[in-house]
């Protein structure tokens, strides 16, 4: 446990980096096709659920498609939402992005499978090599139904074992990652998120000995405080104390792989962001004259690079505090 230090304004991000944070060649593009979840877990930065209705139209998926086939440099496509496959648009970017030779990830929660309507998602994902990122906050089953609702862990543990039977987690081309979020805090004993090796090897020998489950790799990700961790945070007075924790654990060695520099961040109305916090958080990436980014601009100016630097804010100590955290984990 890592006591709270003593609290003192925090300093804007890019002071402490000394520069504003730059952007390299977008490799990524990450599309948030919308709120719409089975879901309402608490740690949600997303604030999705099952009343939520927020999704992609057909107008924007068409261009995303044309964004796709028409930037090589894009490396891969991250499908995220929401339950990205409960909204409109999911299968026709995957078919684009896998006709291009891109690799598609999707950030699924698992008990969609479960779902009526969607119970051939794993035969689907198993047959367009679709790179399953699955959230499973801990490998214990109390835990996880504390975050995320009774009964989660055990449909999370059956489609495991659905994707396992599949080849996901043996197959070199079936890569199934499961990400582990810490609870959201809740007094000011705070601490960093969990050594990630490490965490692995535990989530891996838990997993094969009760389950039979084996998996690619565990991504630790920090709680960052937007959406519903904030609002909590706000209302138990932990807000600033948190950010406070995260601003003295910042470590710098974190600042080139932060995964804001090299992806685009698309939410489903079109707008670009340079990650999917800045899209919760409404503030979107500009050019260097100061305009806001659509897809269709992209497709206007046919280049993903006009954006040069990242916009920052105070969570983002999040990403940077102690190894690290993003969407593929942690970063040093
Ligand atoms: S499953 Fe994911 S998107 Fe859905 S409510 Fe939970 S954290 Fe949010
Ligand atoms: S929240 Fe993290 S990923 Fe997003 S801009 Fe800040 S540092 Fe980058």
């Amino acid at each position: 446990m890592v006591q709270t230090p003593t609290q003192t304004a925090i300093p804007a991000f890019q002071k402490t980096l000394g520069q504003p944070l730059s952007k390299t060649p977008i490799s990524t593009l990450q599309i948030n096709l919308g709120k719409k979840c089975n879901l309402a877990c608490t740690h949600c930065h997303v604030e999705a659920g099952p009343k939520r209705t927020e999704e992609l139209s057909p107008e924007i998926c068409a261009q995303l498609i044309q964004v796709i086939r028409t930037f090589p440099q894009i490396q891969t496509v991250d499908l995220t939402g929401g339950a990205p496959e409960m909204h409109y648009g999911f299968r026709q970017l995957v078919a684009a992005a896998r006709e291009t030779g891109k690799d598609v990830i999707v950030r699924s929660n698992l008990t969609i499978f479960f779902v009526p309507g969607y119970e051939d998602l794993p035969r689907y994902f198993a047959e367009n090599q679709v790179r399953v990122v699955a959230s499973l906050p801990c490998y214990l089953e109390d835990n996880v139904d504390r975050q995320r609702g009774t009964g989660v862990y055990q449909d999370s543990i059956a489609a495991l074992q659905r994707l396992h039977a599949l080849g996901y987690g043996r197959d070199p081309a079936l890569v199934l990652d499961l990400v582990y979020n810490p609870p959201v805090p809740r007094n000011q004993d705070f601490s960093l998120t969990p050594n990630q090796a490490a965490l692995e090897q535990d989530y891996k020998a838990y997993l094969e000995n009760h389950f039979q489950i084996q998996f690619n790799h565990l991504f630790t990700i920090t709680n960052l405080p937007i959406g519903r961790v904030k609002n909590y945070l706000q209302a138990h007075e932990l807000y600033e104390p948190y950010l406070s924790f995260l601003a003295a654990h910042h470590n710098g060695k974190t600042v080139p792989n932060l995964m804001c520099r090299n992806q685009l961040s698309v939410d489903y109305q079109g707008n670009i962001f340079d990650c999917d916090f800045n899209q919760m958080e409404n503030l979107p990436a500009r050019t260097p004259d100061g305009q806001p980014v659509t897809v269709q601009h992209l497709l206007e100016a046919n280049s993903l690079d006009a954006i040069k630097t990242v916009a920052t804010k105070p969570y983002c100590y999040g990403c940077t505090a102690g190894s690290g955290s993003s969407c593929g984990g942690a970063l040093s």
